[in-house]
């Protein structure tokens, strides 16, 4: 049998695909004679203090990057430990983000179908009202469920959580609550915040972030949403289907302006259809909060004459910065770029050997599933291998209804960089199961490259379009061509086939319009 290497708890094969080639083992652990230094060791690991204090990787914030960073190494045969502050793991997304805003959007959804959609299909239901106590504890339930999950999957892969705030030393050394821990190598996964806007100041009462918009007790009369971004159209969408009057105020031109131009006209108009008001090329230069609301002072972003604005609630949502405080990086002279976020390599690397940083932290956009991308091929990398992270494939959603998604570039962009385009459309409208829920508003776009007929983007606007965006994901990840994807046998009736059609269309040939 081939001698086995320690690492991490579980004793892995050294030449298995993928184990850990990160550091020296003690020579007797590797067969060679004095197997009492060995046995020594292992006992040593075992049995000492139930935490170690050395580890293959100390992952500091155990949020989606972080969490899944840590498992993946744990599963390369590491020894690893995740530092982390708040009391439960899973960071923003499972307890503050994404989870908890998808929780109350579904519920809400179904309280908007059961009092305005549910007739269309001949079901009457009667009076509808909704009980936000319950509400709110199905989504506490959610929550707690994904980040015992986390837990689990720690115990499970033998990680040690380290509980507090962790800051780096020295290199190769991390702090935790003063007690410190030495890691070959450390993770720099801690995330982002609410970027603050001078003269609104957040009390999570009147003026709250997204934290204090997912716990609101009440339904405001009125909700002013400062930013036209993804996390205010999100929970905007929540309050108003409960019934708040909801205001958003961006100061650009046009609500989520990452957002392909024709899709993001579609999208501005289905807001304002279900009763958002929107004041774009406005800025909010003052609030004053009070016990009976928010008087809020507004501008025109290119400056003019000020106007004012009263609120129950104010939600401010303009923007996540880079959560990077007491970590020490100013000390062991970690570099950040012109953001303030962590400056890495290709490979994650700071300028700092042996500190690595990857998710909201770093460059590029603040979703979980790009978080957890990076985490994954760090631990590869660190493990040795070569993953390859294809950022131009990372879809991004709008959890709205109708929901938004996109991958790949914009027309735009394209423009921008003189690339010559095909584009095949197709809506809802046309499509069968669509029109079968009752829910024919939106279309698919895909963008082709005009000579190589590579599909370069996919942008989707209606029903389940996040779930819908995956399949052009696959097709940008896998150099798909529009063609490809409009010979690919997709199942009758579903509402993926306005995707099939839209890549007919990239050549003329939709078969059902
Ligand atoms: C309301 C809302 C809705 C969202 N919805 C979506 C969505 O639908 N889809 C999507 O893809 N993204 C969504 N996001 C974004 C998503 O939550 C983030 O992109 C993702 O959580 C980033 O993961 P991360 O691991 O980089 O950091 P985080 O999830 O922010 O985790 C970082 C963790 O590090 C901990 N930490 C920080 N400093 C320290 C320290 N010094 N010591 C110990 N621990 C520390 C923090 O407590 C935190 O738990 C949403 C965000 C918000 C706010």
């Amino acid at each position: 049998m081939a001698a086995a290497s320690w690492a991490g708890g579980s004793p892995v094969e050294p030449s298995a695909e993928g184990a850990y080639h990160g550091g020296p083992l003690p020579p007797a652990c590797t067969g060679a004679p004095g197997a009492s230094v060995c046995a020594g060791f292992l006992r040593g690991t075992l049995m000492s203090a139930t935490v170690p204090d050395s580890f293959d990787v100390i992952v500091i914030g155990a949020g989606p990057g972080g969490y899944v960073c840590a498992i993946r190494a744990a599963q390369l045969g590491m020894k690893v430990a995740c530092v982390e502050k708040r009391a439960t793991l899973g960071g923003t997304c499972l307890n503050v983000g994404c989870i908890p805003s998808k929780a109350l959007l579904h519920s809400t959804e179904h309280f908007e179908e059961a009092k305005h959609k549910l007739e269309t299909h001949g079901v009457i239901v009667g009076e509808v009202r909704y009980d936000l106590e319950k509400m709110m504890g199905h989504k506490t339930k959610v929550v707690d469920a994904n980040v015992k999950g986390v837990e689990f999957l720690f115990k499970k892969n033998k990680i040690t959580w380290l509980k507090g705030a962790g800051s780096i030393t020295a290199p190769g050394k991390v702090a935790v609550d003063g007690k410190e821990y030495a890691a070959k190598h450390i993770v720099i996964a801690t995330g982002s915040e609410s970027v603050p806007l001078p003269g609104v100041e957040v009390d999570e009462k009147r003026i709250v972030t997204s934290t204090g918009a997912l716990e609101l007790e009440k339904v405001p009369g009125h909700l002013v949403v400062i930013g036209g971004g993804v996390i205010g159209l999100e929970l905007g969408s929540v309050w108003q289907r409960l019934g708040a009057q909801v205001t958003v105020v961006e100061f650009m031109d046009r609500l989520a302006p990452g957002l392909d131009l024709e899709i993001g006209k579609q999208f501005e108009r289905a807001m304002t259809k279900q009763g958002m008001k929107l004041k774009l090329k406005t800025k909010v230069t003052g609030a004053k909060a009070s016990d009976s609301g928010v008087e809020l002072t507004l501008a025109p972003a290119a400056g003019g004459a000020e106007e004012k604005l009263s609120a129950d609630i104010v939600l401010l949502a303009i923007g996540r910065r880079p959560h990077l405080a007491g970590l020490g990086l100013d000390k062991v002279g970690v570099k950040l770029d012109e953001r303030g976020r962590v400056e890495v390599d290709g490979h994650f690397a700071t300028n700092v050997p042996g500190i690595y940083a990857i998710g909201d932290c770093i460059t590029g956009a603040m979703l979980a599933h790009k978080a957890e991308d990076e985490g994954s091929a760090l631990a590869e990398m660190i493990a040795g291998q070569k993953p390859h992270i294809n950022y131009n494939a990372i879809p991004s959603v709008i959890y709205t209804w109708p929901e938004v998604a996109a991958v790949g570039e914009t027309e735009e962009q394209l423009k921008a960089r003189g690339v010559a385009y095909k584009v095949g459309k197709f809506p809802f409208l046309a499509n069968g199961r669509a029109r079968a829920m009752a829910e024919t508003d939106g279309l698919v776009k895909i963008i082709a490259d005009a000579k190589t007929d590579l599909v370069l983007g996919g942008h989707i606007i209606g029903p389940d379009a996040g779930t819908l965006i995956a399949e052009l994901a696959m097709a940008i990840e896998f150099g798909a061509s529009s063609e490809d994807v409009a010979r690919t046998c997709h199942a009758h009736p579903t509402l993926n086939e306005a995707v099939k059609e839209a890549a007919l269309a990239v050549e003329g040939r939709a078969l059902h319009i």
